[in-house]
């Protein structure tokens, strides 16, 4: 039978090859992938607003009568067109424009026209409104409609995209969509039919509630959403299912290597520690590719449970890459993997973008050759020209920076054959559980609940920036006393330049003020070479106070350091902030974090602050952030791209959350169903997951 998965867009009116591409890069190819190409909120045009009671942003429907339209020169040429109803005056204005417009707008005319309230020298405008000329009498309230706003790409208008929605709609009597959920589901949740659904959020009828169209919580949506919920779900457990039909090779624990490392360790590993390796130690044996993720907090000492994962494999005469999501990181992890393998006489390889010519070339023969055991590096690893001798162990740092495509595209670099490697994910708890059950669907979990003995906690003090004084004050006293010290200097949101030149600004002037300190510089814009020089005299003692931009965040590691100071915490996620301070509180001395923000604080802001003051435990402080921020900004979609939904919102929806998590394992036995849904709604971004 013909679905509408099987029609191509060229069937609709006005569809030819030039626009047919333009939709190709929306994803869209059939008259299905239009349908579920969905709006992502509705614009309010039933009812024409007066001009008098406006407001700047307000996004209206006016109409009236133009007094007057002229060409004003100013900084840039425009059309600008007065128009007056009984109650006042809007200026619409057109930066491009031609005759046929600027005749049409002539004196007395009729117009109706939709816009975004904005401020302007004659009064309130509308910048380049979609408008009509002598507008055909307004529906009436009974039949008005709210009006789709799609998601676009260059080369294609909103008009556009509704009319051809419009026209694939009366496609659907005909062909209507496959209903993959089981009716089962339907009846618990009450959900409307798929092609019902669909039917309404492209074409909400007159009578149907506004205000939950507008929230996203008409039943059709939701309906939507939840399907698009379960499609992701589905997609990450098809993943699973596909890596562990691949075989792995096992790693049987062999030889004395785990022993001799834990004996030249200067500590005992913690119970924690020690349950997760019988996790490890137990699924690296199997046939099967091992998919498991291990959280624990900052300093609970993922590391050594890394390397003893890495001994395993060495052991049974594999290859290990260990791969960190920033170069720092990655040069520490191989900086601290030298130090442990080395004396075992096991051989590294080291790798990132950096690396180039005859290093480079060394070191991709190494490990081309097998005589390198294990490769560190960044996402350089992925690259092409990195071939593996027997790679069968994955190690994957701070995970929630990579997107799960590219943890997708090292397994690929397997044993070779149709071996694939184990893979071991490793990352602080920025994710509150329930999140993180949904994010990690594909990865089973372990978790490193317990910091290693004799831990001081760090006292966290929260003061406004005009105490900065006493802040380098206080830097100075903790230095002269034999301590180190961080300070961070964070400009979200502006370039990586930017916050390189800040931390040089900063950097200058402490050196300034603090005369008989050592200070020392880190950034992104340093060679690695310099990054890793400058770390090294830190660790080495030589500086007593680093200066750096967030690029320390995660995973640096020197136990003298005992006092952070961070400018600006009021701009950083708490997870974030908790990682920063996670950088002290490594050694024997009592440990400080001084948040010093910038007033005034919000209410937001503050709880935020307070909440990172009142606890050190990375669970607490990420439901809390959860709490006070909601899950999108939690899971830093945005950032991450890990999870980039069409409907489905993670603070209005969460309430699907649990649902869809227990119902997909139950849809897994019924393949049409599973690649049905995700070809729905992941589309074209789904090949990732093909073997
Ligand atoms: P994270 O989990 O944040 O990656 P690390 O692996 O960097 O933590 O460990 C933090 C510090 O704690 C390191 O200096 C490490 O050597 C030390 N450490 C790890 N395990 C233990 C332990 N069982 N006892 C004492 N110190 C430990
Ligand atoms: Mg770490």
């Amino acid at each position: 039978m013909t679905s509408l998965d099987d029609i191509d867009v060229t069937v609709l009116k006005g569809v030819g090859k030039a626009l047919a591409e333009t939709l190709a890069k929306l994803g869209i190819h059939s008259l299905q992938d239009l349908l579920f190409h969905l709006p992502h909120r509705y614009e309010d045009r039933t009812r024409v607003i007066s001009m008098g009671q406006l407001r700047i942003g307000d996004v209206a429907v006016v109409e009236g009568e133009v007094m007057k339209a002229d060409l004003v020169m100013g900084r840039r040429r425009s059309l600008q067109v007065t128009l007056k109803d009984s109650s006042g005056f809007l200026v619409m204005r057109f930066f491009h424009f031609n005759a046929a417009q600027k005749n049409q707008l002539s004196e007395g005319a009729r117009v109706r026209c939709f816009g975004e309230v904005r401020p302007g020298r004659a009064g309130y405008e509308f910048y380049h409104p979609e408008y009509q000329v002598n507008p055909p009498p307004m529906p009436s309230q009974g039949e008005a409609t709210l009006t789709p706003v799609y998601p676009l790409t260059e080369g294609i208008q909103q008009p556009r995209v509704r009319s051809l929605c419009q026209q694939a709609l009366t496609y659907l009597k005909r062909y209507p969509i496959r209903d993959w959920l089981p009716a089962s589901i339907m009846a618990q949740y009450q959900l409307p039919g798929i092609s019902e659904a669909v039917a309404l959020v492209h074409s909400p009828p007159a009578n149907a509630p506004v205000h939950l169209l507008m929230e996203g919580r008409h039943p059709a949506q939701q309906r939507l959403v939840m399907e698009e919920l379960l499609a992701h779900q589905l997609s990450l457990l098809k993943v699973r299912q596909q890596i562990q039909a691949r075989e792995a090779l096992p790693l049987l624990p062999t030889g004395d290597l785990p022993e001799r490392f834990l004996d030249a360790l200067p500590f005992r590993l913690t119970g924690a520690q020690r349950q997760v390796m019988t996790e490890i130690r137990q699924d690296l044996s199997q046939p099967l590719p091992m998919l498991r993720l291990v959280q624990g907090d900052v300093g609970s000492g993922k590391t050594v449970v890394a390397a003893l994962a890495a001994l395993q494999t060495i052991g049974a005469g594999a290859q290990v890459a260990l791969m960190a999501p920033t170069e720092i990181l990655a040069e520490q992890h191989y900086q601290n993997f030298k130090g442990w393998l080395e004396p075992l006489g096991i051989q590294l390889a080291w790798l990132s973008g950096k690396v180039k010519g005859k290093p480079r070339e060394a070191a991709l023969a190494a490990v081309a050759s097998g005589e390198a055991a294990v490769i560190i590096g960044t996402h350089a690893l992925f690259q092409g020209d990195v071939h593996f001798n027997r790679l069968a162990l994955v190690i994957v740092d701070e995970q929630h920076r990579f997107g799960v495509h590219q943890r997708l595209a090292l397994r690929e670099k397997g044993v070779g054959g149709t071996l694939a490697p184990h893979q071991l994910i490793m990352t602080a708890t920025p994710i509150p559980r329930t999140l993180a059950m949904s994010a990690y669907a594909d990865l089973d979990t372990s978790v490193i609940d317990e910091l290693p003995p004799g831990r001081k906690p760090i006292e966290t003090i929260v003061i406004p920036d005009s105490r900065r004084d006493d802040v380098t004050d206080r830097v100075r006293k903790a230095c002269m006393a034999g301590r180190q010290a961080y300070w961070v200097c964070t400009l979200v949101e502006e370039s990586e330049a930017l916050q390189c030149q800040a931390a040089e600004a900063t950097a200058e002037e402490l050196a300034e003020r603090l005369p008989d300190l050592k200070v020392g510089l880190v950034h992104g814009r340093l060679k690695a070479a310099e990054k890793a020089e400058m770390m090294d005299r830190f660790k080495q003692g030589e500086l007593d106070l680093l200066v750096a931009t967030t690029v320390i965040e995660v995973g640096v590691d020197v136990p003298n350091a005992s006092l952070i100071i961070i400018e600006n915490p009021e701009r950083l996620g708490l997870a974030q902030l908790h990682q920063l301070r996670g950088r002290v509180g490594r050694g024997e001395e009592a440990s400080f974090c001084v948040l010093m923000y910038h007033p005034p604080l919000s209410q937001n802001g503050k709880a935020r602050l307070q909440a990172l003051r009142d606890s050190q435990d990375g669970f607490v402080i990420a439901e809390k952030d959860l709490e006070i921020r909601g899950p999108g900004e939690v899971l830093g979609t945005r950032q991450t791209g890990m999870m980039q939904f069409r409907l489905a919102d993670f603070e209005r929806d969460q309430g699907w959350i649990e649902p869809v998590r227990a119902m997909a394992p139950q849809l897994m036995g019924q393949p049409d169903r599973v690649d049905g849904l995700i070809r729905r709604w992941l589309g074209e971004r789904t090949r990732y997951g093909d073997v």
